[in-house]
């Protein structure tokens, strides 16, 4: 049997850094990263053989937990019958009908990645305006693409700066930056650059700098001056989509306020932990796309037959008896969380949207609202009380910037591990 820190050793002569995404790395916490051999329901093994609750669920897409039956048995039906035909396959337009079914959608576009989708959305929104200038706010993650890496710095809208080496001023150039949560700063955009703006592009629930409530109002606010100036809203449920509720984050907002957005972007969930994901939206605005219209995309692998497979079991079991459990187990994880920490006298906030949450260590009662707050906290304290957890058998996201993460299969004795593991982590946090 291999060890965590062989088969990190081993990675890193072959793969940058040793990993394929950064935060694999466990570059904030210390300490060897993980090399997971297996999974089954609530847990995941690692090539040591030690078990955790998984609380990462590959970053979403494990709403059912891992193995879920149903879902194995439609893979392994797809690849029985072949991994990739490079032609359309019927699961694309029953998943598009299924994801159809759940949200105001008429037309799916079916491509691997979220960054692919947010990315594609963006040129689809600018064909459709003719406009040039997209709006993001700082803090939101829309995958890797290079105008979308531009966060900047906070304060009032500026023109961002590239978030990474390699992306052109140019093209950082065109992405606006705005604080989440601040109608003003959105309102002064629109005032100077209203005629230019062809998309402001928002998650549905900010989940990547931890989990940040939209204000009261603010997702409408975000239809309403968008609509007014003759911009879209992309609307970003890579990660909420299908998690958050059974609608979404959408199901919070949208759904309950009575709007829609222009363009969604899927992934994680509708992937079923498979590479999949999606935009969508109405006719008008998709037809759009080649090879109707003259927003081109394309993807040797977009509709893969065995994703689409993964991708359809899960949202079709996906019901209401899932969303039930998953928001029990959620219930239960945050109110011990917070116990914990409490007893250990460690000041926090959880933040939290429908079953999505995370939490912020050292913050004032008002919890974090935008990026500035998120940056604000005692990040010091989150990589003895994650090295805690990982000690008692519980896999966190190694990072105090990510939303916590369960699954339908977290029963009773799963939560009941976390419960157990949270006072020693809470005094580790407390001691930082
Ligand atoms: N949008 C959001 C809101 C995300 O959370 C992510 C990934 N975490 C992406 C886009 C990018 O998706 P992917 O990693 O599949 O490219």
């Amino acid at each position: 049997m291999t060890t965590n820190a062989a088969a990190f050793a081993a990675a890193q002569a072959v793969i940058p850094g040793g990993v394929d995404s950064p935060v694999r790395a466990f570059g904030s916490v210390g300490g060897t990263p993980r090399f997971m051999a297996s999974a089954q329901g609530p847990y995941l093994t690692d090539v040591e053989g030690k078990r955790y609750v998984d609380l990462v669920c590959s970053w979403g897409p494990m709403l059912l937990g891992h193995q879920h039956p149903a879902v194995v048995e439609a893979v392994h039906r797809a690849v029985d019958a072949g991994l990739s035909f490079g032609t359309s396959v019927e699961g694309e337009t029953r998943l598009a009908e299924l994801i159809a079914s759940r949200v105001p959608v008429e037309r799916v576009r079916f491509v691997s990645t979220g960054t692919e989708a947010t990315m594609t959305a963006i040129r689809l929104a600018r064909g459709v305006t003719g406009r040039n200038l997209i709006v993001k706010f700082a803090g939101c993650y829309h995958g890797h693409s290079d105008g979308l890496l531009a966060a900047a710095g906070s304060g009032v809208a500026t023109q961002a700066l590239p978030g990474s080496a390699g992306v052109t001023e140019a093209a950082a150039s065109e992405t606006i930056v705005v604080d989440y949560n601040s109608p003003e700063a959105l309102e002064a955009v629109f005032a100077e650059h209203g005629e230019s703006i062809a998309a402001v592009i928002t998650e549905a629930v900010p989940c990547n700098m931890g989990v940040v409530e939209p204000g009261d109002g603010f997702n409408r606010f975000l239809r309403e001056i968008t609509a007014k100036h003759g911009a879209l809203l992309i609307w970003d449920e890579v990660l909420t989509g299908f998690r958050a509720t059974a609608t979404g984050g959408w199901g919070l907002f949208g759904e309950v306020e009575g709007w829609t957005p222009d363009i969604w972007c899927f992934g994680k969930v509708i992937g079923g932990g498979m590479p999949a994901a999606a935009l969508g939206g109405s006719a008008e605005i998709m037809d759009h796309l080649a090879p109707l219209g003259p927003v081109y995309q394309a993807g040797t692998l977009s509709g893969n037959p065995v994703a689409m497979a993964a991708g359809h079991a899960t949202l079709e079991h996906a019901d209401e008896a899932v969303y039930a459990r998953v928001a029990a187990a959620s219930d239960a994880i945050r109110e011990g969380l917070t116990s914990a920490l409490t007893a250990a006298g460690v000041d926090h906030s959880i933040q939290r949207a429908g079953t999505l949450f995370s939490v912020a260590f050292g913050t004032s009662a008002d919890g974090v609202k935008d990026y500035a707050d998120a940056q604000g906290q005692q990040v010091f304290r989150h990589a003895p009380f994650f090295q805690s957890m990982l000690a008692s058998g519980v896999y966190l996201p190694p990072s105090v910037f990510e939303a916590w993460f369960v699954s339908a299969a977290h029963d009773d004795a799963a939560v009941q591990q976390v419960l157990d593991a949270l006072p020693a982590a809470a005094e580790a946090a407390a001691q930082a």
